[in-house]
């Protein structure tokens, strides 16, 4: 129940931004007479080529679709191990499951919140095909370490760059280099379809397998018929998501712009609060204050919840009774039931597990406006300082 009289309209953590351009796109799609994978695909595919430097980009129906794809265009499967951080959204290691491999979970950097890379080496076994790092809210790895680890121990990468379209790595677009590359395009990511996600692949033959593995294993149809030679799925991406996509590309760069002015005040702001609500000895972590590389999916702090007497349900439900929408990115994995099931310990990666106990995604989408963080930054301290242990 609500305690407070809030006449405020209520932020959402997040909120897509679809305009009358792109809007009236996807009814042009709707009254064509093509709505499912066609030319509007075949445009969204090469401009995301071009976008990547010239790399080849093949769609999917989403980014869960887009990473198992790509495990099965790099060969991954029964027998193999794959490395990867316990605070993800579950579909990166559902999907090394899905393709009958065996996810290997390495701890994070409680800096960067992302995988480990100095602990990498220690996880490898003869049986490790691939490392499969993730990006939250669109921080890269320091893809050098990356790609030198890769190369030392012979390993495929597939990036789960899920959260990172439009992020960079040294002036450099996330999916202009590297190995595989996998993105969503998911309702909340920062360039949206609806639904959908793309792969960039190192070469045609690649680009090809990817193909099939989307659509029933079917190789290309003669005129004596057709076949089908690997097990695929129905994994396309459609015409009226595709049409949206080109219309989002054109946006991207004043989302961008928009969500690091949002950052920027958001560290101002809560600095500020801390400061004046006398809160600078409680230990609430900020994100990497990176304004070069991030594409800013999202603002996280991390609660110094062994310095409150509440957990992080209640500061989220006294959030939301201020009209303000938080979310949880990541729980731990490994903490799921499916994986204490297969033997997955939790205790094996210390700073997961805290961080994903404590971490809390504040309100972050381009339609935001600057009051907003200075409304969210005062909610959240006033929370703090309300429930701090003496
Ligand atoms: C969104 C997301 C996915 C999955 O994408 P869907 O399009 O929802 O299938 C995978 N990994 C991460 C890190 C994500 O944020």
């Amino acid at each position: 129940m609500s305690t407070t009289e809030n006449t405020l309209p209520f932020i959402p953590f997040t909120r897509p931004h679809f305009n009358q351009e792109t809007i009236d796109a996807v009814a042009e799609v709707l009254r064509s007479g093509w709505v499912t994978s066609g030319p509007k695909l075949a445009e969204f595919e090469s401009t995301l080529s071009d976008y990547f430097g010239g790399r080849p980009v093949r769609c999917f129906a989403n980014g869960t679709a887009t990473m198992k794809i790509a495990l099965q265009v790099a060969g991954i499967g029964s027998g193999d191990e794959v490395i990867t951080t316990p605070i993800s959204w579950v579909a990166t290691s559902n999907v090394i499951l899905s393709v009958g491999a065996t996810p290997v979970f390495v701890d994070i950097d409680p800096v960067t919140r992302n995988i480990d890379l100095n602990q990498i080496a220690a996880a490898i076994t003869p049986k490790t095909r691939a490392i499969m790092p993730v990006y939250l809210a669109g921080l890269p790895v320091n893809m050098d370490q990356l790609y030198d680890l890769a190369k030392q121990y012979k390993l495929r990468v597939i990036e789960d760059a899920a959260q990172a379209f439009g992020s960079q790595w040294r002036g450099q677009k996330i999916g202009s280099i590297g190995d595989l590359v996998s993105f969503s395009f998911q309702a909340n990511k920062n360039l949206s379809t609806v639904e959908g996600g793309c792969l960039v692949l190192n070469n045609a033959d690649e680009a090809k397998l990817a193909e099939k593995f989307r659509l029933q294993g079917l190789t290309r149809q003669g005129m004596d018929g057709m076949d089908v030679d690997v097990l695929g799925g129905k994994d396309n991406l459609t015409d009226v998501n595709a049409v949206i996509g080109l219309h989002q590309l054109k946006q991207l760069p004043a989302f961008q712009a928009r969500r690091s002015s949002l950052a920027k005040q958001y560290f101002d702001a809560i600095r500020h609060e801390m400061e004046s609500a006398g809160l600078g000895n409680l230990n609430l972590e900020l994100p990497v204050e990176n304004f070069t590389d991030s594409n800013w999916h999202m603002f996280q702090v991390v609660l110094p919840l062994e310095q409150l007497n509440v957990d992080r349900a209640q500061v989220m439900s006294e959030l939301k009774d201020l009209g303000i929408g938080t979310g949880v990115h990541y729980p731990l994995i490994t903490g799921f039931t499916l994986y204490q099931k297969l033997g997955f310990k939790t205790e094996a990666t210390p700073v997961a597990k805290r961080i994903g106990r404590c971490i809390l995604t504040l309100p972050l989408f381009p339609g935001m406006a600057d009051e907003d963080v200075g409304r969210i930054a005062k909610g959240l301290t006033g929370i703090l300082k309300k429930h701090r242990k003496n």
